[in-house]
């Protein structure tokens, strides 16, 4: 019991273990995922940054003898190479020409341009609603200086749905990764597939890791999000669908409980074996005979009656040494011993497996054979028994001559009972110690041999019946 508890207690701690392994491979993953889409951002960003900052530099760009109109058509190849929403060239007060249409429009509120104004350097904006357009995108400005004074600007804007194409790109549905990008307000979730829309925050839950926070998606499934610090303009979700992680857990817990239950059923059908070695030996030892290790009185009992309640064949053979006290006597308890051991061993020889041999108590012997039928095996058992039995003992001047006697009764009609067929047995053993010993008296429905190693079988019942 307590390996088993041991062992519930090991597998549990390696479900555990297996359990964080999984969660934790998946987070590093998701993190990996949110630096390379972080980086092709960025990457996206400062390429655009790069380009303004390069047209603005451009002499045709500060020159005032053509309109901004005329100027902003010359920026259109670099609209359709760098796939923007719109580049588009600024005067100082904020009038604007873009790529797009070649009209002029006045964005001189825009913060974006008040900030770059005031400070003359690249700005890259928040996402904003184009008001134009109406569209979702990002601005990054650059001044056009002349010295220190600020002369105009130049803009191109990206349209924040073409970032999607990083984050589709980074996301792995079947995996159960989504990645997404917010702003730096995290007002906008971009990148999903439909598109962009906001990010509520209110479905955070704080974590203690910083990389990592919680949140419940509309579909109501508990997620996973790491969010990439520091924010330029941009952060970047992962969202794992522990979902699709539960059932990878789920999957090793399987298999974790197949060992257990498993690793049970090995160790109960190993106490099953114990308690079984245990007892069958004890069984062995409460059937068996002690001295000779033949099948005691008791199981010799019990095996015949459970033959004779399915069957009504069989014989009934019991066997007595005969003079076995003066063995004891004159040679000693030992010796008595040895020749019962001796016995035993000669009538395993003389019969077969499904026989069943048995010592009674002292010098006394039962055998019975389930099936046999025919008088003349018997005959010959009882022929073999006698004279592998008959010894010769001498011990100084004394002979001792020891053999054995022999009572059989058939199965019949009259003899179906356990307790029949003994006393009859026993009569006819008698019946033989009566007529001198040595020799075995053999009884089935029609006859009564009297059967001995030297003279002649007689047949007991037809003298009987003579002699009345
Ligand atoms: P009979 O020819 O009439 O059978 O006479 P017998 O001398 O063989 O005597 P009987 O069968 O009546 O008695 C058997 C003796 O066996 C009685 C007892 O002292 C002895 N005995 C009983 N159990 C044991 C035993 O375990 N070991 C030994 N050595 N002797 C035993
Ligand atoms: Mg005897």
């Amino acid at each position: 019991m307590f390996t088993v508890v041991i062992i519930f207690i090991i597998m549990l701690v390696m479900t555990s273990f297996g359990v964080l392994q999984v969660l934790s491979s998946a987070l590093e993953s998701a993190i990996q995922k949110n630096d390379s889409v972080y980086t092709e951002v960025e990457e996206k960003v400062q390429s655009v940054v790069r380009l303004v900052t390069s047209i603005s530099n451009l002499e045709m760009m500060q020159k005032t003898d053509i309109s901004l109109q005329e100027r902003a058509l010359l920026l259109r190849p670099f609209q359709d190479e760098y796939e923007l929403l719109m580049v588009a060239v600024m005067d100082s007060q904020g009038n604007a020409s873009s790529s797009l249409e070649g009209g002029i429009a006045d964005l001189s509120d825009r913060e974006y341009f008040q900030q770059c104004k005031l400070t003359r350097k690249t700005v890259v904006s928040d996402v904003i609603i184009s008001r134009t357009t109406g569209e979702a995108n990002i601005v990054i400005i650059h001044p056009i200086l002349e010295g220190a004074e600020f002369k105009g600007a130049i803009f191109a804007s990206i349209l924040v749905t073409d970032l999607i194409q990083f984050t589709e790109f980074h996301s792995n549905y079947s995996a159960g990764y989504q990645t997404y990008i917010i702003d730096k307000n995290q007002n906008y979730l971009v990148g999903d597939q439909e598109g962009v829309h906001d990010f509520d925050k209110n479905r955070m839950m704080e974590s203690k890791n910083k990389d990592a926070f919680f949140y419940n998606t509309n579909k109501g499934i508990f997620t996973v999000a790491i969010e990439q610090e520091p924010l330029t303009q941009w952060g970047i979700v992962t969202e794992l669908n522990v979902i699709k992680y539960y059932s990878d857990v789920w999957l090793i817990m399987l298999g974790i409980l197949g060992v257990i239950f498993t690793l049970i059923i090995v160790i109960i059908n190993e106490l099953k074996n114990q308690h079984r070695l245990q007892i069958v030996p004890l069984i062995e030892k409460l059937n068996r005979d002690d001295l000779t290790k033949v099948a005691n009185r008791s199981f010799f009992e019990y095996e015949v009656k459970q033959w004779l309640k399915a069957y009504d064949t069989g014989v009934f053979i019991l066997l007595d040494i005969d003079f076995f006290k003066q063995v004891n006597d004159v040679l000693g308890h030992r010796a008595g011993d040895k020749l019962l051991v001796e016995t035993a061993k000669q009538l395993k020889l003389i019969f077969r497996k499904e026989d069943i041999v048995a010592r009674f108590g002292g010098d006394e012997f039962a055998i019975f054979l389930p099936d046999v039928t025919d008088v003349d095996t018997v005959k010959m058992r009882c022929d073999q028994i006698l004279s592998r039995l008959a010894k010769k003992y001498h011990h100084t001047n004394k002979q001792i001559n020891v053999t054995a006697s022999i009572g059989v009764v058939f199965v019949d009609e009259e003899h179906r009972d356990y307790e029949v067929l003994y006393e009859a047995a026993d009569v006819a053993l008698y019946e033989v110690k009566k007529r001198g010993r040595n020799g075995a008296v053999i009884c089935n429905k029609h006859e009564s041999l009297y059967v001995t190693p030297s003279s002649p079988v007689v047949n007991l019942r037809e003298i009987y019946e003579e002699n009345n």
